[in-house]
């Protein structure tokens, strides 16, 4: 039996703890066993009883057989009549839920009045001459099953000198003979030879039954205490791979911080059965452990001071990586504050450590109200919880991680932006001033410079704008939330109508086409809408040479999606730059040949926004014929 075998969860109210985690269960099997023997051997000895009754009389009636009638009689009854005690109290036994110690009395007892009831009955049935000698074998089966090893030893051989008392006594005359059947010539209870010889076969044979069941018996035992200690061991097992499994699923569904460690610690309460568990987690310069999460123990405890390296013995030892077992607080010197964890009830902690790639990153430490408590088996279970937990840890610091990197990046873009473009517009307004002759006569070269200043000015605006919008979308900022209904025809219109002119300029045809006659709501804000379609057009006629087309369209898809078409017969982009599209400042190679500015931006924020209406954004296109852009966007239902 392995002796760090521990059933698990907490001591129900009045039930012993288990501290060092002796096994009981085989206990339990063995004492419910002895449980029914009893009520069996009273079963038994009502047959035996009547048994005794009619063989006398079957005997002494039927076959003439000389018998003392009387005594074996009132041996019969007495049997019945100790019966009905021992079956009285062993039914009060059952009602009262008896411990197990006053059935083995009542066994006992049992069995030493049968013994007496065997004796007298050899003794009235013809002595050492008896037949009923054979029945003893019986009763040794039965003390050897019962009882341990030297008890049943005890009895058997009580056995033998009982019956060689009988037979002596007889022999002397000292208690008289009852012959069976009236012999008169040759008795054999004075046959020295026939008595010694009947003595001695009868004790080999006692004593070989009584060897023979005890360790059959004892083998009996030993296999049922390992199937038992096997079935608990895996029962433990089987449940603790559950609980580590949906720990595990538990800890690692969330990547916030806080909610892996107090999962973490919850977790490991409830499947190791123990009062508490702690998290302490290394600070950034390494000298302490500060508590993150815990569970089962007071604000106190948990505020009782700083666990310094230097000044813990405990926490150095873990975070080197070894797993700590303390069986009892009052009896070590690895901890800083012992007064204060007695205070709190607790009298056993086992600690582990929480590691991650660049090293240790705190500690995993489970309370017990018990001394002793921890087992080998849960320090190896601790520190698979600990292996577990750290991958979640570091996981959700990852992503705390790039979460703050994120948002400061969108800071420092939205700041930069912000203070480009002022100077930017009030430098484009100024110049669009001079070459208007406001400040001055200007003459063609002038003008010509100025031209190129303001085309470059144009492009940082666009630039800045582009980065904003960005920004704006990482930063979920307000004006890009869907908020309201919007009519996709109106914002469609005013974006053509701004194209008209430039695609004018370049000859390029710019049509407009509205395939439904139903209004085509969205849920949206009107700037966004803009701002997908001004980026989708202005990319159209900008990638699209001299004499080409831009069509715009806007329809109803089957699936009641409002679908708008942009298409042109433009540059097109390359099956490699396919895949690059939406990425932010891609730019592709056939592109930047044709078109010189651009902030490879534009795009993003179209995916962007789109996505964030709750829409979809496909593109088709071949190289040298052109490029068309489909965008979905979910209609508002007509009922609302
Ligand atoms: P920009 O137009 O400033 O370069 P965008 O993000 O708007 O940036 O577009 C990214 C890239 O997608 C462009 O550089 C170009 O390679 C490609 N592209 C977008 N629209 C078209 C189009 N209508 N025809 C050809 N290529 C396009």
């Amino acid at each position: 039996m392995d002796p760090s075998l521990r059933i698990y969860g907490n001591p129900q109210p009045g039930e012993t703890p288990n501290p060092g985690g002796a096994a009981t269960g085989h206990r339990v099997l063995i004492d419910e066993e002895l449980v029914e023997s009893v009520a069996w051997l009273i079963r038994l000895r009502w047959i035996a009883g009547i048994g005794v009754i009619l063989a006398t009389w079957f005997v002494s009636k039927a076959f003439r057989v000389q018998v003392p009638t009387q005594p074996l009689l009132v041996i019969g009854i007495g049997i019945l009549l100790y019966n009905i005690v021992f079956f009285l109290i062993e039914r009060r036994y059952k009602k009262t839920i008896a411990p197990i110690e006053s059935y083995r009395k009542l066994a006992f007892v049992q069995v030493g009045f049968d013994w007496l009831a065997m004796i007298l009955l050899i003794h009235y049935s013809g002595g050492i001459e008896s037949p009923a000698i054979f029945f003893l074998i019986f009763h040794i089966i039965i003390a050897s099953i019962f009882f341990p090893q030297v008890t049943a030893f005890g009895f058997t051989i009580l056995a033998i000198v009982l019956l060689a008392l009988t037979a002596s006594l007889e022999y002397f005359s000292i208690l008289p003979h009852y012959a069976i059947g009236g012999y008169l010539d040759f008795p054999l209870y004075r046959n020295s030879l026939y008595v010694t010889g009947i003595l001695v076969f009868f004790s080999c044979a006692a004593l070989i039954t009584a060897f023979l069941v005890t360790s059959i018996q004892k083998r009996m035992r030993q296999h049922e205490e390992e199937i038992v200690a096997l079935t608990e061991n895996l029962q433990i097992a089987t449940s603790r791979l559950q609980a580590l499994n949906d720990g595990a699923q538990a800890i690692s569904s969330s990547l916030e911080l806080q909610q892996v460690l107090d999962r973490l610690v919850k977790n490991t309460s409830e499947v190791m059965g123990v009062r508490a568990c702690s998290i302490r987690l290394l600070t950034k310069t390494g000298e302490r452990l500060e508590p993150v999460a815990v569970f089962g123990l007071s604000q106190n405890y948990i505020k009782k001071g700083p666990i310094e390296l230097e000044n813990n013995p405990l926490a150095r030892e873990v975070l080197a990586g070894r797993i700590v077992n303390i069986p009892d607080i009052t009896n070590t010197s690895l901890l800083q504050y012992p007064d204060w964890a007695l205070h709190e009830g607790i009298n056993a902690m086992l600690s582990a450590p929480l590691t991650g790639k660049n090293g240790p990153m705190g500690i995993l430490r489970a309370y017990s109200d018990e001394q002793n408590w921890f087992t080998p088996d849960d320090e190896i279970f601790l520190a698979a919880i600990a292996a577990q937990g750290s991958i979640a840890i570091e996981n959700a610091l990852a992503y705390q991680a790039v979460e703050a990197l994120d948002a400061t990046k969108t800071n420092f873009i939205r700041t930069i932006t912000h203070e480009l473009r002022s100077p930017v517009s009030v430098t484009r307004s100024l110049l669009r001033t001079i070459t208007a002759g406001y400040s001055g006569e200007v003459n063609e070269q002038q003008k010509d410079l100025i031209d190129r200043a303001i085309r470059r000015i144009d492009f940082l605006q666009k630039l800045i704008d582009d980065l904003l919008d960005l920004a704006a979308g990482k930063a979920d900022l307000k004006s890009h939330e869907a908020t309201e209904p919007v009519s996709l025809e109106e914002i469609l219109q005013r974006v053509v109508d701004r194209f008209a002119a430039p695609a004018k300029e370049k000859g390029q045809a710019l049509d407009w086409e509205l395939q439904t006659d139903q209004p085509c709501m969205v849920m949206a804000s009107p700037e966004g809408l803009d701002r997908i379609f001004n980026n989708l057009i202005s990319n159209a006629v900008k990638y699209t040479p001299r004499e080409g087309k831009v069509t715009v369209t806007l329809s109803r898809s089957d699936d009641d999606d409002a679908r708008i078409v942009v298409e042109d017969t433009g540059i097109g982009i390359p099956e490699e730059a396919m895949e690059h599209l939406f990425e932010e400042f891609y730019r592709a190679p056939n592109a930047k040949e044709f078109e010189r500015e651009g902030t490879g931006l534009g795009l993003t924020i179209v995916k962007d926004l789109v996505t964030r209406f709750g829409g979809r954004i496909t593109v088709h296109s071949t190289p040298g014929a052109g490029t068309r852009f489909t965008v979905s966007l979910p209609l508002v239902s007509e009922k609302t």
